[in-house]
This record gives C-alpha cells, structure tokens and sequence, in this order.
C-alpha cells in the first residue's frame, strides 16, 4: 500500500518548494512591458535584491537559471585566456570551473575532494605563488549543494589580503541565499552570483549578479562580455528593456516581488535563523541513525563546515536509491539524489543521498521528512539508531524557546 497520496513534499535542494503565495502572484495576465505598474514594482525589487544579498553594490539581472548565473559572472570577470582560481568543494565548484574553461578561461583548480573545507592556508599559496598577478578572481561556492560543504567567506577574504593579491572574490550563493547567513559588503566580497529558485522561492528563470563598485571598474570590458551577458546596461539601464536585454520575464517578476515581501516580513535574520534550527533538526536525526549503523553519516563532520540549506548524507549503497524510492511512492516525500559522490553507473552511486531544507519550508515539513524517513529505514530493514525522531523535535523545541520570533 501506497500512504502518498495528499500534499507531495519536494526536498531536493533545488527547485524548492513554491509558496502558494507566489504561486497566485504569478497567475496574471501581461502586463504592458512599456509603461505603468511592472516599471515601478520593478523599481522596488533591487532594494530588496541588495538587502537579502547584504549589499549596496550593483545588481544585474539574467533570465537564466544558476548555469546562466555563472557564465554572467565568467563573461564580465574575464576576457578569453585571462585566469581563474577556482576553490572546489564539491561538484558545483567543478562545474563552474569547467564553465569558465569552455568560455576559453584559464582555470586554475585547488581541489580539496568532497568531504573537507576549503583549506585557505593553501588558497594563501596559491595566490603568492602568483607573482605577477595573472589571476583576476577567485571563484568559490558558498554552499556547494552537491557536498554540502560551506566555505568561510570572510577567512577566504583575509586569505586573498594575507596574500597581498589584487584578485576579485566572486561567491556562487544559489544554495545559500536567503538560507544562510551571507554578507556580501561586510565580508569583501566583489561578485556574488545567484538564482530564484532556492531560498528565493520562486521558480527557476531568474539569476542575479551583484556586483562591487571596484568589480565595474575593473571588469566589464572583457571580450567575453557579449550584449546579452554584459552586466552594465542590465545595472543601469536607460530604457527598461536593457534590464533584460529584452522583453521582461513578467510573471517570474510578480512571483519574486512576492517572496521578496514574504523574506521581508518574517525578517531576514529570522531567515537564516529558521533555516538553522531545521537544519539542526536533521543533524540531530542522522547523529541518532548513525550510532546503530556507522554506514549511515553525514557528509560533513564539522557542523561548521555545514551549510543551513541542504544536509548530504550516505546510507551505504544501496540503501540511499531504495530509501529515495520508498520515501517518493510510499510516503509522497522526494529526497535529492547524491550528486557528484560516484559516477551515476557505478553501484556506490546509490549509497548517497541529500535532504533539503531550503526555502519555504518549517518544522512541520522538516520533522515530517525525517519521520518518513525513518519509516522507510524500517520498512526496509535498514538497521539504524534509535531516538532520531525525539532528537529532531528536542532541537525543534529549543529553538522555539528562544526569545524573539
Ligand atoms: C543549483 C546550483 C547551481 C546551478 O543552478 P541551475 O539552476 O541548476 O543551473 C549552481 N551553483 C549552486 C551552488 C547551486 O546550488
């Protein structure tokens, strides 16, 4: 018997879970594209778009989803040949890399495997070994989504000082932004790159590039920078279809207004805060299964080192593919797939897994997740510890005992 049938649970990281608010705002008519009320709502998201970045840089926006967002930022950063220093994490640190090779960009990778930090000691190397300055920016992720491992921005910042190197810092915030703490002014930040369909709640077609004063003044030049991906125009523009290079993305734009207000009125620390205590939740749940089967861990051991989105976790293969499958056609609840851990052909591919905790989403979801979960564990004889359940709710409990929202 199947228990799924009622409300799915999507908890990949990405696309999240659209809020039904968001939903019903995008549900409209076009607009007229020339004049009236979308100009002026338009007005109003980049104060918005700069506050949830921590900014008061520039922002440009791209009808693209997070692949868009990286090959904005590789075409304004870089003309052809110039160089890369690419921090990888994980596969989305990889796959920009790759990106900027494609685009004809010299990338050097430091590649710190799937399951460690970013070792800034070594990234200080790197850049003195640089003597003549030929990197132009250091490319990062914030939270790589497929290991789940966040990278200390502001420890890479004074890596990048230590070193005496001029290069820009561009973060790649998909994962994180508007679940994790990110200050993009506060922390030196030049570029920050991100999309609409995570912790903006809205469905994937939109990616932003903010952008440093000392970003436009060294970059924007680049050969690479072709009228579609130019950042200027798009930053400021004189006629509002340069916003887009074109007709604007109407309903996504109604849809963003809205989860820009629905981020505004819970308050963005609260945010943050929400998305770490759920994120704790599952913490707790895996510290609790891992005790009656070490074959079942989290990805990351240092919760330091983990992001507030998105949990990676193994199971020992096969067990990550059959509880997935259970957790979908028994229970309504899709967990993410893991990416990047072993090739998709090889048996070891289905010992990894992700549960999101991105977005739209609260303890009712979260708790909800791991129960099913746990029922899937039973369900199918995956030995695993007790007590996960009461250990997510304890963290539930406490963090509502906090003062304050
Ligand atoms: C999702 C994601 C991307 C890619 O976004 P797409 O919309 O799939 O192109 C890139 N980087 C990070 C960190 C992501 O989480």
């Amino acid at each position: 018997m199947s228990l799924a049938h009622g409300r799915p649970y999507l908890a990949i990281p990405g696309p999240s879970v659209i809020p039904d608010r968001v939903l019903r705002a995008m549900h409209r008519g076009s607009p007229n594209i020339y004049e009236g009320p979308l100009i002026d709502m338009v007005a109003g998201l980049f104060p918005d778009l700069r506050a949830v970045a921590g900014t008061t840089g520039h922002v440009a926006i791209y009808i693209g989803n997070g692949h868009a967002g990286w090959e904005a930022a590789n075409a304004n950063l870089f003309s052809k040949g110039e160089k890369a220093l690419v921090l990888a994490v994980g596969q989305f640190g990889l796959s920009w890399a790759n990106a900027a090779r494609a685009m004809g960009i010299e990338a050097e990778v430091l590649d710190f495997g799937k399951s460690s930090p970013a070792d800034m000691g070594r990234v200080e190397a790197a850049l003195r070994a640089d003597t003549r300055h030929e990197i132009k920016a250091v490319l990062t992720t914030h939270v790589d989504t497929a290991s789940t491992i966040k990278t200390d921005i502001p420890a890479l910042r004074a890596a990048i000082d230590a070193a005496g190197h001029p290069a820009l810092l561009a973060v790649d915030c998909i994962a994180s932004l508007g679940c994790d703490e990110f200050r993009m002014d506060d922390w030196g930040v030049d570029v920050m790159v991100g999309a609409c369909q995570k912790g903006l709640m809205t469905p994937p077609g939109l990616a932003f590039i903010w952008f440093s004063e000392s970003a436009r003044l060294r970059c924007g030049q680049s050969d690479l920078a072709s009228p579609y991906w130019a950042w200027g125009p798009r930053a400021e523009p004189e006629e509002f279809y340069q916003i887009w290079d074109g007709t604007a993305p109407t309903s996504h734009l109604y849809g963003l207004r809205e989860a820009l207000d629905m981020i505004r009125e819970e308050g963005l620390p609260q945010v943050w805060k929400r998305h770490h205590a759920l994120a704790s939740a599952v913490w707790a749940a895996f510290d609790a299964w891992s005790t009656g089967n070490p074959a079942i861990g989290m990805n990351v051991a240092d919760p330091t080192h983990r992001g507030w989105s998105v949990t990676a976790a193994r199971f020992g293969a096969p067990h990550a593919t059959r509880l997935r499958e259970w957790c979908e056609s028994k229970a309504g609840v899709t967990l993410g797939i893991g990416l990047g851990m072993a090739p998709s052909t090889e048996p070891a591919y289905h010992g990894f897994l992700r549960v999101a905790h991105m977005g739209h989403v609260n303890a009712h979801m979260t708790l909800g997740a791991l129960a099913v979960m746990e029922a899937g564990m039973s369900a199918l004889d995956i030995p695993h510890g007790p007590g996960a359940l009461a250990a997510a709710a304890q963290v539930v409990a406490a963090a509502t005992r906090h003062t304050g929202p």
